[in-house]
């Protein structure tokens, strides 16, 4: 419990991503953009947690996550969880749910999509079948496993 107040109420206001699975906390930094402000960033990897494994940890300070940007985390950590932080205390943690689709977060994996030559955003639907995360190319309607979204990062 100590542990967990240190890291999740040092900064005052901001979000906090907890329960990375360890190893995913650089691609969603990268995935994201989120070192891409001029606010603080803090990452930790590879923290202890209660139950003796380890976690990732990042921390962005003023500034706010979006619900589908949280949506879009539950695919590379469905277990992970965001706290909102407002003046030192959590006002809100987010669920993360996986959404339906997900828009210009990766580049379709298919070098002959259209997405690759037209001014557009990539966007994938989310199919969920047997357990297995499938995300459908909206534009060459072809289906790649969720692994591409690391391979690309
Ligand atoms: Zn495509």
């Amino acid at each position: 419990m100590k542990n967990n107040h240190m890291q999740v109420e040092a900064i005052c206001n901001g979000y906090v991503i907890d329960h990375i699975p360890s190893g995913q906390g650089v691609k969603i930094l990268k995935l994201f953009n989120l070192t891409d402000t001029k606010q603080r960033v803090t990452v930790g990897f590879n923290l202890p947690t209660n139950n003796g494994g380890e976690k990732d940890l990042i921390k962005v300070e003023n500034t706010e996550i979006t619900k589908s940007q949280a949506n879009q985390l539950a695919l590379l950590a469905p277990n992970a969880t965001v706290n909102i932080i407002e003046n030192f205390h959590v006002t809100d943690k987010h669920a993360l749910t996986l959404p339906n689709e997900v828009e210009n977060v990766f580049p379709c994996p298919n070098s002959n999509c259209i997405t690759h030559g037209e001014p557009v955003i990539s966007c994938f639907s989310i199919k969920k079948t047997k357990g297995n995360i499938g995300l459908k190319c909206k534009y060459c309607e072809k289906t790649f496993s969720k692994d591409i979204i690391t391979e690309q990062v």
